[in-house]
C-alpha cells in the first residue's frame, strides 16, 4: 500500500523519532508499504517520519553503479536499517546531488563523509556493526537526518537557503505538486 508523503513545513519531520523493539505493531507490512511507497514515487530511501510515523526506522533500495563500466548492475541493493547510529564519518567530506520525497523539485549539492561506520539491525532484528561507503552511506546519512528532525536542506549555506527560500514555502504551503500523493495538511 502506497503511504503518503509528509512534506517539507510539516512539524512532524522536525521530530526526534524513537527507537523500535522487534515486537513493533505491523512491522513486517510497515516496512512492506514503505518499500512500495518509495518505488512508487521514484525514491532510493525512505524514513519513517516521511510516512508520518515517529519511529526510527529507514528503507533503501537502488541499484548499484558501476564506476568502471559506468552501467547500474542488474540487482537492487536492499537495506532496512532499525534504531541506526553513525558511530564514525570516515574518509574525505564530497559534495553530491541529494534530492527528497518530502521536498520535491529541490535538488542541491550537499557535503558530506563519503565513508560511515553504521550500527543497526534489520528487518530481522539481527544487530549489524559495519563501515559503509558509495550511494549506501549516502542515502543512509540522508535518511538518519530524517530520523533526528533534519533535512538535506539543512545542511546548505546560508546563501543557498536564502536562494531556495520561497521554492521551500512553497513546498510547506502545498503548492507544489508531485505525481505521488502528499500528505494533506490538516
Ligand atoms: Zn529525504
Amino acid at each position: 500500500m502506497f503511504l503518503p508523503i509528509v512534506g517539507y513545513g510539516d512539524p512532524m519531520l522536525r521530530k526526534e523519532a524513537q527507537p523500535i523493539t522487534p515486537d513493533y505493531p505491523g512491522l513486517k507490512q510497515l516496512i512492506d508499504d514503505m518499500f512500495e511507497t518509495m518505488y512508487t514515487a521514484d525514491g532510493v530511501g525512505l524514513a519513517a517520519p516521511q510516512i508520518d510515523r515517529s519511529i526510527q526506522l529507514v528503507v533503501i533500495g537502488f541499484r548499484p553503479y558501476d564506476e568502471k563500466t559506468d552501467t547500474y548492475g542488474p540487482e537492487e541493493e536492499r537495506h532496512v536499517l532499525i534504531n541506526p547510529e553513525i558511530i564514525e564519518e570516515r574518509g574525505e567530506k564530497k559534495y553530491f546531488n541529494e534530492g527528497c520525497l518530502s521536498i520535491p523539485d529541490i535538488h542541491e549539492d550537499v557535503l558530506r563523509p563519503e565513508r560511515i561506520v553504521l550500527h543497526w539491525w534489520d528487518e530481522n532484528f539481527v544487530e549489524h556493526q559495519e563501515e559503509i561507503d558509495g550511494l549506501f552511506a549516502r542515502v543512509a546519512q540522508h535518511e538518519i537526518d530524517h530520523l533526528h528532525g533534519k533535512v538535506f536542506t539543512d545542511r546548505l549555506s546560508p546563501l543557498r537557503k536564502t536562494m531556495l527560500k520561497r521554492r521551500l514555502n512553497d513546498v510547506a504551503s502545498g503548492k507544489v505538486h508531485p505525481r505521488y500523493k502528499m500528505k494533506r495538511k490538516k
